[in-house]
Parts: structure tokens; sequence; C-alpha cells
């Protein structure tokens, strides 16, 4: 019922000591320990591979950990192109899964030789006209509707903007098969952070079904299926975790059923996970700098939703552990804000907590995907420095925390902040600030 930090208070304190709050902090052990789970979860399958979704965490030295167990990257932009080809990514280790689509990204995705994922009818037209039409390409499918699961709605495909109708699909293939196109995958996102371990058969079950059928009135060539990302965690300690051994013995078991009978056994399975790999294995480590007691109690950090935002983005639960006081009763009633000029940037509401003082250390868990990702610049804060627990139990530094001078990089046309001398006694951008 509790979810354990992956640091002491020690540890923080002495990572502190160099590297001052707030700062992501991620735990390298885990990510590999779950990474090599993954693996070995659809190591029947041959062709296998995750992509990991790059939007999630796009910072070069966590991907390379995932690159160790196989892991390609999953791109849906021209920046996210731009780290995968820095990275040394080419080719079928890049699946290029974007919407609304830009031409230059077509352009620069077919340059690396990445495997488009189309969003729409009409990006086949729009592919073949600025660069022509792959031999291998994937098209990405909406059935519509409501997803469910037995009889509970997981999500809402139906009020999605994403992909090609069933229709659209058979359709698409055709074209796509006399535009000189080969190898065919077939991809789907329907659910978001799907807590039960049935989402990936059961849309595995569905794709496998698509696939025989436009294998039938097609003729395509289907060569992989991209089951996409959307495994998720448990945010709250009393949601049970998703179990990826199960998971990918559950798609198995739907393969044998609908693809090897069709005589369709040898697809590749894809996935996209972005949270699964990374979320739990990432926490925002932040401190107590204030406490204010009004209508409301109070806690402030030195963190904001500019470091974490689905909080105030979703109303998403992220659980806080007061680091030091793990095992006192939570029997004080706050709100944990961060600085905004905005009343939504709190990231606990009415959240029950130890009795918490200045300069307690918060670790603020689950945030390793869609956390420092999602983060943005109102009122000027910057973003923190991204730190690796490595496996050794030392830290390294992955990312370094944003200055004022970036923050103000877009200004370069003009000298009005030109540092000078007396802004560097100020502290601009160093350290001091943080003080
Ligand atoms: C965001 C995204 C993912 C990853 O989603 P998770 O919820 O992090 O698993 C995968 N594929 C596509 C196309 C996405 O947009």
């Amino acid at each position: 019922m509790s979810k354990k930090p992956f640091v002491t208070l020690e540890q923080v304190k002495e990572i502190a000591k160099k590297y001052p709050t707030p700062f992501y902090l991620y735990d390298e052990k885990g990510i590999r320990e779950n990474a090599k789970k993954v693996k070995e979860a659809f190591a029947w399958n041959k062709g296998f591979r995750e992509y990991f979704a790059v939007k999630a965490t796009p910072n070069p030295f966590i991907i390379d950990i995932l690159r160790d167990y196989g892991c390609g990257v999953d791109c849906s932009s021209e920046a996210e192109l731009y780290i995968a080809e820095k990275m040394g990514c080419t080719g079928t280790d890049i699946m290029f899964s974007s919407n609304c689509t830009p031409a230059r990204e077509y352009r620069y995705a077919h340059k690396l030789g990445a495997i488009i994922n189309l969003d729409d009818f009409t990006d086949i037209e729009a592919l073949d006209q600025i660069c022509g039409i792959p031999e291998r390409i994937c098209c990405r499918y909406n059935p519509g509707g409501e997803f469910r699961i037995s009889n509970s709605i997981m999500d809402n495909p139906g009020q999605a903007k994403y992909g090609f109708t069933h229709e659209q699909m058979i359709e698409g293939y055709k074209i796509l098969k006399e535009k000189g196109a080969k190898e065919f995958g077939i991809h789907a996102f329907l659910a978001s952070n799907t807590v039960t371990n049935d989402y990936y058969p059961t849309l595995a079950r569905e794709l496998f079904e698509l696939a025989v059928e436009l294998k039938e009135k097609t003729g395509a060539k289907i060569s992989f299926i991209n089951l996409s990302g959307g495994v998720g965690v448990p945010y709250t300690p009393d949601q049970e975790p998703n179990d990826i051994t199960v998971i990918g013995e559950n798609v198995r078991k739907v393969y044998e059923e609908v693809l090897v009978p069709a005589g369709m056994d040898d697809i590749a399975i894809y996935t996209e996970m972005g949270r699964f790999m990374l979320a739990p294995y990432g926490a925002l480590v932040s401190k107590v700098v204030h406490q204010k007691h009004t209508h409301k109690e109070y806690i402030g950090l030195d963190a904001c939703a500019s470091n974490l935002m689905r909080p105030m983005m979703y109303g998403a639960y992220h659980h806080i552990t007061v680091l030091g006081k793990e095992d006192q009763p939570c029997d004080h009633l706050y709100d944990v804000t961060g600085s905004l000029c905005e009343n939504s940037d709190k990231f606990a509401v009415d959240r029950m907590l130890p009795k918490m003082d200045y300069d307690d250390y918060v670790f603020i868990h689950d945030s390793g995907a869609h956390g420092f990702s999602m983060g943005y610049n109102y009122n000027g804060r910057l973003w923190s420095a991204e730190l690796l627990l490595q496996d050794d139990q030392t830290v390294k530094m992955i990312r370094r925390p944003e200055t004022i001078q970036d923050y103000l990089a877009t200004f370069d046309f003009t000298d009005i902040f030109q540092p000078k001398e007396s802004d560097l006694i100020h502290g601009i951008g160093d350290k001091e600030q943080n003080e």
C-alpha cells in the first residue's frame, strides 16, 4: 500500500550538496531491470522490438540505456528525429509516428530511412508527392467508438484525432501497394495509461484480425504490428501494477489463435511504450521552502508546474514521499504548491502527509515519463537538472539546469540581454540563484 522511493534522505542530502533542488533523479538500475523484463516478455516473437517514445523522456543518456536492450526510438517531430539522428539511430531503428505532419518532417524521416507511420488517408498522396512511397510503410488505425475491455470503457477512440477508419485502411493499403509499397505495418493507440494486463492482448486481437482481413482483401504483406504505447503505471499506491510477463504471454496466445492459423506467423510485434519504460524510475526531488496557514494549510516547494505539469494539466495524482518521514503517520492535510502565479500550480490538493517542516525533501514519484519533457517556462520559471543515479549508486548529471540566459536565448538578435560582468556577479545563471 505504500510507494518506496529509490533513494534515502541521506542520499538526497548528499546529492543536493552538489546539485541544488529541484532536480529530476532517474534510477538506472530500475530502468535496466524493467527494460530487460520487457525484452524477455516478448522474446517468443522473433522480430519483437520496443521503440521508446522519445517524447516521454527526450534525454540521450536515458535512451542510450534502453538501446542496450535493443530498443529503437519512436519520434513524432523534427526535433525528436534530430535527437535520434545525433544518437546514431538510422533506418528501422526509428519509427516516425507523427500526425498533422509538415512536409519537411516527412522528408527528414524519409532521408533517415525511418519507418513512416501514416496518420491519415490523405497522408498517402501527400507523402507520395513529397518523397515518394517507401517500400516499407505503416498506417495508424482508429476503429472509432469506445474501446472496451470486458464491459468497461477504457478510452474513446471515436473522439480521438488519430488514425484511419476501417474502410480507409483497406482502401489505403490497396493504393499504397499500387504505389510500390511492399511491406506493411499496422499501428494503433486506443487507450492511454491502462493499468490492466488486458490492454495489449485485447488490442492485439483487434489488430491481428484486421491484419488477416487486410491480407485477404488487398493482398498486402503485413510484416509488423505496432501495439504502440498506453501500457500504464500505478500512480496511486492502491493500484496493482501491470505484469509485462503476463502481458507478453497473453499477446502470444492471441497471436497463436489468430495469426498462426492464417499462415501469418512471421509478423513482428512492435511496441512504442514511454510511460511503462520510464515513469516509475524517475522522480522530481524538491525542497519545502514555504509554509502558509490561511484558509488551508499550504506547503510551498522550490519546484513548480514548470518542472512537472501533469497535476496541473490533467489533475493527475503523483504520490509524494517526505524523505526521512516514511514511517511517520500521515495525519496532516496539505495542499502542496509551486510558485507559479496560477492557482492550479499544486502537486497535491487535500493530501494527507506527515507533518512537514522547512527544508524537508520531497520525492514526487513516477515522474520519469511525460514529466520533465512536458515542462514549460511560464513566469520565467526554469527547467531543472536531470540526474542519473547510476548502477554503482554514484550520481551523474545528464542535463544541466536551465539558466536565465537559456530562457532568453531567442533574443540573441538584440543585445538587451547580453550578459554583462555585473550580471555574473549577481549570479545570473549560476547556482546562487537557487538559494
Ligand atoms: C505518446 C505516444 C506513445 C507513448 O505513450 P505512453 O503512454 O507513454 O506509453 C507511443 N506512441 C505514440 C504514437 C505516442 O503518441
